[in-house]
């Protein structure tokens, strides 16, 4: 087999933990991976003055797959904007084309009670948000501030933005989300704000033109305000959403919440070549980082994410989902997902218990 090439970019505050627990999953896995590590963030700030230095940048592109842990830290709140460390985010979607984003949102069965809604609402959710990440408000173009000319206070300083997406856009993403849901429940819900937004009724146009390639797959529409609702009344309706980037920026932290803990959310940004970024959906985490008590398991799924969708390995992504059930079944868990009668355990013993689940079902 080819080697997998992937660049491993641990990042600030809990990233290096969570990051070293994944790597030591994948290693368990006997596959030909081929890892290199870079700093970005707040670390390549430090080290480099840029927090995605041409190196880091120079790596991610080279390899099948990015594996990404978290950047930010209160302390770079006051550098200028272009050198914060959520910038390499930024960049790293921009000069990759990721423009597909996966979050899943999965509640697992052990983990019912973390959820703020009942348990019957949420036992058994496994939804898949699936977001535009390269267009939209977030980067139409113009933007900026100036003196308005007109609206409710000519004369005086006002800033925009603007909405736009182009066809092409919107029928990769449609693309992305009907492939998905085919390999779901066959139901693609596309959410718009069509009754107010031109941007939004040339999106349902367009999805609901791209569905008819895919009649097996059930299409409906939804305004984003009642997909919000629908999302805490009755999130089990669902199977994929598809978005726009900041509807998708919002339903997906929404919808992450349902699951009860963010340190369990893995996320996958994909280009048209299939090549991604893998992170947990969660931050960096300033609050906890060195205390070795973080979550490793948002991480861990991510690599069995990227094993998946851009190393080709469903096979090894199953035996790590596998594991993760396994460990969440003997009980043990970290600091945000404990509750009374279960074992409470840090980052490493995370980590290693995910390793022994897997290492004993490859010798039985
Ligand atoms: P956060 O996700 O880092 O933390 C929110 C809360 O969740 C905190 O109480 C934290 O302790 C807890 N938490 C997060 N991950 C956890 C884990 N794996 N295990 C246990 N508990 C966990 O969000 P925040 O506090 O708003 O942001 C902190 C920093 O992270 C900021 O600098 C922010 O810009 C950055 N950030 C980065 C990313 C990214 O790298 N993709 C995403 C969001 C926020």
């Amino acid at each position: 087999m080819t080697s997998l090439k992937i660049a491993v970019l641990p990042g600030d505050g809990i990233g290096p933990e969570i990051m070293a627990e994944a790597i030591k999953v994948l290693n368990v896995l006997d596959l030909p991976f081929e890892m290199e590590s870079a700093l970005v963030g707040g670390a390549a700030y430090d080290a480099f003055g840029h927090p995605l230095p041409d190196a880091t940048l120079k790596l991610a592109k080279e390899s099948d797959a990015v594996l990404f842990g978290a950047v930010g830290d209160w302390k770079y709140d006051t550098l200028d904007r272009p050198l914060r460390p959520e910038q390499a985010i930024l960049g790293l979607r921009k000069n990759l084309g990721l423009f597909a984003n996966f979050r899943p949102a999965i509640c697992y069965e052990q983990l019912v009670d973390a959820s703020s809604l009942k348990p019957e609402l949420v036992a058994g959710l496994d939804i898949l948000i699936i977001r535009e990440l390269t267009g939209d408000i977030y980067f139409g173009q113009p933007r900026g501030r100036r003196t308005a000319v007109d609206g409710h206070f000519p004369g005086s300083e006002e800033a925009f933005d603007t909405m736009r997406y182009s066809r092409p856009e919107i029928e990769r993403i449609a693309h992305v989300a009907f492939q998905a849901a085919r390999k779901r429940d066959k139901r693609v819900t596309s959410v718009d704000k069509a009754n107010v937004l031109e941007t939004f009724q040339f999106w349902k146009d367009v999805v609901t033109e791209v569905g008819k390639e895919y009649p097996d797959v059930a299409l409906d529409h939804m305004y984003v305000d009642n997909a919000a609702m629908q999302l805490v009344k009755a999130p089990k309706k669902f199977d994929v959403i598809v978005t726009g980037n900041m509807f998708g920026d919002i339903l997906s932290d929404a919808a992450a919440m349902l699951t009860g803990s963010i340190g369990m959310l893995p996320s996958a940004s994909l280009n048209a070549q299939n090549q991604g970024l893998y992170e947990p959906s969660h931050g960096s985490a300033p609050d906890i980082a060195g205390k070795g008590i973080a979550n490793p398991l948002a991480t861990i799924l991510s690599a069995a994410m990227m094993l998946r969708f851009s190393l080709q390995q469903a096979d090894a992504a199953d035996r790590i989902e596998s594991a993760v059930q396994s460990v969440l079944a003997q009980g043990l868990r970290t600091v945000d997902i404990y509750s009374a009668g279960t074992t409470k355990v840090g980052t490493r013993e995370m980590g290693d218990a995910v390793v022994a689940a897997i290492t004993k079902t490859t010798k039985g």
